[in-house]
C-alpha cells in the first residue's frame, strides 16, 4: 500500500495493512485522490479516530472513523422537544426507545450539533441506517 499512500503518518501505525493489501492491493487507486480526501478527513472534527481514515476511504465503511456521537445532555433536549413523538412513524416512546439520529447525514455534510439531533425511534434509525 506504499504507492497507494506515499505519505507518512504516525496514524498510519495499527493500521491492517495486510488485510488491506489483500482486498485492494490489485486495484489500482489514485493516489492523488485518496490523499485528498486523507487530508480532508484528518481535519474533520466529526472523525474521532483519525488512523481508520485509511481504511475508510479504501472500504466506505464510516465505522472505522469512530464519528462522533451526540452526547446525553443533546440526546435528551430534542426528546423533550419532540415530546417524545418519533418523526417517522408519529408514535410516542420513553426516552429509552429512541436513538439519537443526525437529520442530515455526515457523508452529506451533517455535524454532530443540537440542530442536527432527532431522535428516532429504535426501529425507524435502525431502518434509517440500513441495519
Ligand atoms: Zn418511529
Amino acid at each position: 500500500m506504499k504507492a497507494t499512500f506515499p505519505k507518512y503518518r504516525s496514524d498510519m501505525k495499527g493500521v491492517a495493512w495486510g488485510d488491506l493489501y489483500n482486498r485492494f492491493g490489485r486495484d489500482p487507486q489514485d493516489a492523488a485522490a485518496l490523499e485528498a480526501r486523507v487530508v480532508a478527513l484528518m481535519s474533520d472534527d466529526e472523525v474521532e479516530r483519525k488512523k481508520g481514515i485509511y481504511t475508510y476511504v479504501l472500504t466506505g465503511e464510516e465505522k472505522w472513523l469512530n464519528l462522533r456521537q451526540f452526547r446525553n445532555s443533546e440526546k435528551r433536549s430534542a426528546f423533550e422537544r419532540q415530546k417524545g413523538v418519533c418523526p417517522v412513524c408519529t408514535e410516542t416512546f420513553p426516552f429509552e426507545g429512541m436513538e439519537a439520529d443526525h437529520k442530515k447525514p455526515w457523508r452529506a455534510g451533517g455535524k454532530t450539533t443540537p440542530d442536527n439531533c432527532q431522535m428516532l425511534c429504535i426501529k425507524d434509525n435502525r431502518l434509517k441506517s440500513g441495519f
